[in-house]
């Protein structure tokens, strides 16, 4: 045994030990840090944080985030990537960055509801105007588009009411109105389309500017990480963003990005076990007497399903691909106290907002207060959502079946 030079205390932070170096294992392995240590003054004095060429501070990267970073960026074939505490910091940080006072952004009437909340309560804090846009029309978005807008929002689907817009037409006219388009790409998770090639051809004629992700939810995939991505194939624009979210202080742990990094291997079949498993709940669905209208883009009837079909629809060998996320319109003779039971009844379906994990999930919601203007697309009824986990579907459905007839008899 070694003689120890210093106290107990000392030795037990500066311990002489140094495993065998070459282990491999089959997972990167989980670096954490604030502190990132430099071999002398002069690699201190150069440090670059600019690029993934070397380690600066825990809060802009290490081994284990970047690995994280460029797998991401394999998924949804982007170019950098930038790892923030939630979907929501990853809207927030876009916004940030890219709007100041006298700008105007352009949000999707069936945006996700934090977005709207961040725009009305704090963007206008900073001088940053706002605007709703009917996702459905792309003649709408173009006639708000002004001299103050620098940024347009899109989902593809809305949220909860799941719309599907006309994306490659929506993210065309930005280009030739030169304005940036941020897509929430939450629900194609890089799997149903390539938000940076919206032609499908590899050729990146046609893409979003930036898409933000929450990984929360099917690069999690467990319910139980929080964190979103701001990805880009532009490196000025990059560059940009990076900037702020260095000075936002944003980052993510160590543990985190280990958790979605085991996650990632079996994302593509999650996501397709998901997606059939909504998809033949929600035909199942279809055909009850108290659903007034099913909101899956996959279905026919669905409001936007010719846009799904021409974006979406090869994947899958022509099945196409959605998430295992759909909302139903209950008939409005039906009163908000029955659906009330309906959510309370369900067994299997937790209520709980999120989704992308293993457990099913219900929600109600109140579609008219989400709304600037009236939907004309959708029938009138309270709206119910729905995220199709990984149980057995002739179990979700039995369970579907009992309260359905608890609330409406
Ligand atoms: C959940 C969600 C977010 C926000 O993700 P968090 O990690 O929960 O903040 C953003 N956009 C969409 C479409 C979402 O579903």
């Amino acid at each position: 045994m070694k003689q120890a030079a210093y106290d107990l205390t000392t030795e037990l932070v500066h311990h002489s030990y140094q495993p065998p170096a070459d282990f491999v294992s089959l997972l990167p392995p989980v670096h954490k840090a604030s502190t990132v240590v430099f071999p002398n003054v002069a690699a201190m004095r150069e440090r670059r944080w600019l690029d993934k060429s070397s380690y600066t501070y825990g809060l802009h990267g290490t081994p284990t985030t970047y690995q994280l970073e460029e797998r991401l960026c394999t998924l949804e074939g982007g170019k950098q990537c930038l790892l923030v505490p939630s979907g929501l910091a990853a809207i927030a940080s876009v916004s940030l960055s890219l709007l100041k006072a006298g700008d105007e952004v352009l949000i999707p009437d069936n945006a996700y509801g934090p977005n709207k909340s961040l725009t009305e309560a704090e963007l206008v804090q900073w001088g940053i105007t706002h605007a709703y846009y009917d996702p459905m029309n792309v003649a709408d978005l173009a006639a708000r588009i002004t001299k103050r807008t620098r940024l347009v929002w899109i989902e593809a689907p809305g949220s909860v009411s799941m719309e599907f817009p006309d994306l490659p037409a929506l993210v065309a006219l930005c280009r030739e109105r030169g304005v940036i388009s941020a897509l929430d790409n939450t629900w194609g998770a890089g799997l149903a389309f390539k938000p940076f090639d919206l032609d499908g051809d590899g050729s990146h004629r046609l893409g979003v500017d930036v898409s933000v992700h929450a990984l929360t939810k099917y690069p999690s995939g467990g319910g139980d990480v929080l964190m979103g991505s701001v990805m880009t194939v532009n490196q000025a624009l990059h560059m940009r963003l990076k900037l702020t979210h260095m000075r936002l202080g944003f980052g993510v742990s160590g543990n985190d990005s280990e958790t979605v990094l085991r996650s990632l291997p079996s994302i593509a079949l999650r996501y397709r076990a998901h997606d059939q498993g909504a998809r033949e709940l929600a035909r199942w669905l279809q055909q009850q007497p108290a659903v007034a209208q099913v909101l899956h883009p996959a279905l026919p009837e669905s409001p936007g399903h010719a846009h799904w079909a021409k974006l979406c629809g090869a994947a899958n060998g022509g099945q196409g691909a959605a998430a295992g996320l759909f909302s139903v319109v209950i008939d409005p003779r039906h009163s908000q106290a029955q659906v009330d039971v309906l959510c309370d009844s369900l067994r299997l379906f937790k209520l709980g907002y999120s989704w992308g994990g293993p457990v099913s999930l219900v929600v109600p919601y109140e579609i008219e207060t989400m709304r600037a203007r009236p939907v004309p697309q959708l029938q009138p009824g309270t709206v119910v959502r729905f995220n199709i986990g990984l149980e057995a579907v002739e179990d979700l459905r039995a369970d579907l079946a009992q309260a359905l007839a608890k609330a409406f008899g």
